[in-house]
């Protein structure tokens, strides 16, 4: 690929220095471009040593996408030996967040297997990116006030018959998932 800048700019600190395309995947292989931070925030420009983490990331043109990425490990002032902070991913995370961010989106659309088809990242994934997403999204039930707890939706078609609700008291409090 003869000019990767505007691709580059989509991973900040770093440099596209590779792509390869087939029908279904592209790669990406990334270095990195810039200084390095601690996740304490304090720059520095001893590096330790590096290593190569694979990434998912978001598709692009609706083709999935796999970074491979150069990482350093830093001496930091502070900490000691870290792994460089990454603005684009979390520590240890396989996913970059612009790819939990496009799930996230999807998780109140689609079922976890039809998500899991569309980006390529396994089902127990998905579901651990909804536990995440759930809990921000989701308040805090104040266990001790509530009267009932009632389920608002069934799986009429496997069988299970709508029980009737209407005759629930007004006081009912219901909790359910978004
Ligand atoms: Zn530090």
């Amino acid at each position: 690929m003869p000019n990767n800048t505007f691709l580059s700019s989509f991973w900040e600190g770093f440099q596209i220095v590779k792509s390869h395309k087939t029908d279904s995947l592209i790669s990406i292989t990334l270095v990195p471009d810039s200084i390095a931070f601690c996740p304490c925030g304090r720059a520095s420009e001893s590096i330790h040593d590096t290593q190569w983490r694979t990434l998912k990331e978001a598709m692009i043109l609706g083709t999935l996408v796999e970074l491979l990425v150069q990482t350093r490990r830093i001496k930091c002032f502070s900490c000691g030996i870290k792994t460089e902070a990454i603005s684009w991913v979390k520590p240890y995370s396989r996913l970059t967040n612009r790819l939990i961010e496009y799930i996230e989106k999807l998780l109140p659309l689609l079922p976890f297997k039809h998500i899991s088809e569309l980006t390529g990242v396994h089902w127990h994934t998905i579901k651990e990116v909804d536990k995440q997403r759930l809990k921000r999204v989701v308040p805090d039930v104040p266990w001790s006030q509530l009267r009932q707890l009632v389920k608002d939706e069934f799986a009429i078609s496997r069988g299970i018959v709508m029980p009737q609700l209407s005759q629930m008291h007004k006081r009912t409090k219901c909790s359910g998932l978004v």
